[in-house]
């Protein structure tokens, strides 16, 4: 049977960039199988070394999980699309703040009568008031609706605007950021005057200005498993835009154990991925949960970030306004949920794809019979640190460093020093150490261009900002070689310490 099988965005830099090759194969596992053979460097990602399928990647039949079908024994149709659906983890992005400062802290209690609408409020919300599906009834709903946005970066920009906008009564929004030029392209929630204020403060700003019949709560802090029950408790429905996995199982978690729908949204270059947790789906049975759908978390490293892998400008506006529009949905009880539904969205494509989603009664935590029924700690869990920077610093681990400032002495007297950059080439073209002769050869290609390297020189490995050359380091050491650094804090520190001239992204 000739069955096509669609590569996600994260694995294609293994797959020649391709995003879908057709092979000929009686079973799923066959067809995995001769993907893996067309591209090789995928296998690691796709198999564990007992030959199995890994925990954070997902095989679909069509629309359908084949893990509830005959998994890879399922037997496959002409024209049969096998779907890979890894788990990413992008949204806003993330840095530390040691400070916690939590604005008024919310009483819970009992269901409040629905809020009535001054005459200024029915003004605004007319073209609501007029739709049936919403009318005043669903106005009032949405008044008294409280909200949590978990990251007011891309996804949060969106939500924030379109659930003040439409009158969302509440909504909380929980970050530890500051504005960074490099959030401009996408996070439209916050403009070029807010460079260097927390997310925050232009967040409440702006919104304010939508809709100043909104309450807004902001939470200045890390969501930890320490603080999410308490933040998350007051909220009728969660929001999830963070960017990176230990806070994506936490958010769940907390979810689940407090009840709360949770609507998740992630973006990744130009593919999206939306549903709505912990909501009854269509057919009245309960949702799967986020760990139903990847029990564990992918190895660090193994799934770029935004800030490794980037993110197209317009992408997080549209996952994250389907993300608005589920919570309304949810709000409103109006129309079937995004549960037990995952929406896949390719913008190059233009194409839209749906699998279905199931609670997985052996769930660990939203399962028939739990086993963990508390919150634990997400970032040995997920095997790092929560955040990009000391993710970067935790890659380098047992890996010899050498600084900037060292690199430029050393090669100034004159050593002999090979410096290969690992990174893509469209990032070469941003910048690069061509005048030291930099061999550009991305981590991808690492494996088989190893032969251009000579492991009697002495090497220095460099990337943005030192995580993938970290890796790189790691497997030309399995291969034998020894001579070998990490340039620290990558091309980023090169720019900051060594030449300011080159342009830092
Ligand atoms: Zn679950």
């Amino acid at each position: 049977m000739r069955v096509t099988v669609r590569i996600p965005t994260p694995l294609r830099s293994y797959a020649s960039g391709e995003g879908r090759v057709a092979v000929e194969a009686e079973t799923v596992g066959q067809a995995l199988a001769g993907l893996v053979e067309r591209h090789p460097g995928l296998k690691p990602h796709l198999y564990d070394g007992e030959g199995g399928l890994r925990n954070f990647v997902n095989a679909y039949l069509n629309e359908d999980d084949v893990r509830q079908l005959e998994g890879t024994e399922t037997r496959v149709s002409e024209g049969d699309t096998v779907v890979l659906v890894p788990s990413i983890a992008g949204g806003a992005d993330g840095a530390t703040v040691e400070e916690t400062r939590e604005a008024d802290a919310p009483d819970a209690g009992a269901p409040e009568p629905l809020p009535d609408l001054s005459r200024e409020e029915i003004q605004r919300y007319s073209r609501h008031l007029i739709m049936p599906e919403v009318g005043m009834e669903g106005q009032k709903k949405l008044k008294g609706a409280k909200v949590l946005l978990v990251g007011a970066g891309g996804l949060g920009s969106p939500l924030g605007l379109y659930l003040a906008a439409a009158g969302v009564g509440t909504i909380g929004i929980v970050d530890h950021d500051v504005v960074d030029a490099t959030n401009l392209q996408r996070q439209v929630l916050h403009g070029t005057k807010d460079v260097g204020r927390p997310k925050l403060e232009s967040a409440r700003e702006r919104l304010a200005d939508v809709n100043p019949h909104v309450e807004l709560r902001t939470h200045e802090t890390r969501l930890t498993s320490e603080n999410a029950l308490e933040i998350l408790e007051p909220y009728d429905v969660v929001v999830d835009g963070t960017d990176n996995f230990p806070t994506r199982y936490l958010v769940n978690d907390a979810c689940v154990l407090l009840g709360k729908p949770n609507v998740y949204g992630s973006i990744f270059r130009f593919e999206g991925q939306a549903t709505v947790f912990g909501a009854e789906t269509p057919e009245g049975e309960r949702g799967p949960c986020y760990r139903c759908l990847f029990r564990e978390p992918p190895p660090p490293g193994l799934v770029p970030s935004c800030a490794e892998g980037g993110v197209l400008g317009v992408l997080p506006g549209i996952i994250g306004s389907l993300q608005a529009l589920e919570t309304i949905k949810l709000i409103l009880g109006r129309g079937e949920p995004l549960a037990g539904r995952l929406l896949i969205f390719d913008a190059l494509e233009m194409s839209w794809r749906q699998v279905r989603l199931r609670r997985n009664p052996g769930c660990p935590v939203c399962g028939d019979e739990p086993t963990q029924t508390g919150l634990i700690d997400y970032e040995a869990f997920c095997g790092m640190p929560a955040d990009e920077d000391a993710a970067a610093v935790a890659g380098a681990g047992d890996v010899p460093e050498i600084s900037a400032t060292e690199l430029a002495r050393r090669l100034e007297v004159g050593d002999e020093i090979t410096i290969v950059d690992v990174r893509e080439p469209h990032e070469w073209e941003i910048v690069n150490l061509a005048e030291h002769d930099a061999l550009l050869v991305p981590l991808g290609e690492l494996d088989e261009r190893m032969s251009e390297l000579d492991s009697s020189d002495e090497i220095v490995l460099h990337c943005r900002s030192g995580a993938r050359s970290a890796r790189a380091l790691e497997r030309l050491k399995e291969a034998g070689f020894r001579k070998l650094w990490n340039l620290e804090g990558g091309i980023l520190a090169w720019a900051d310490e060594v030449d300011p001239t080159k342009p830092k992204y």
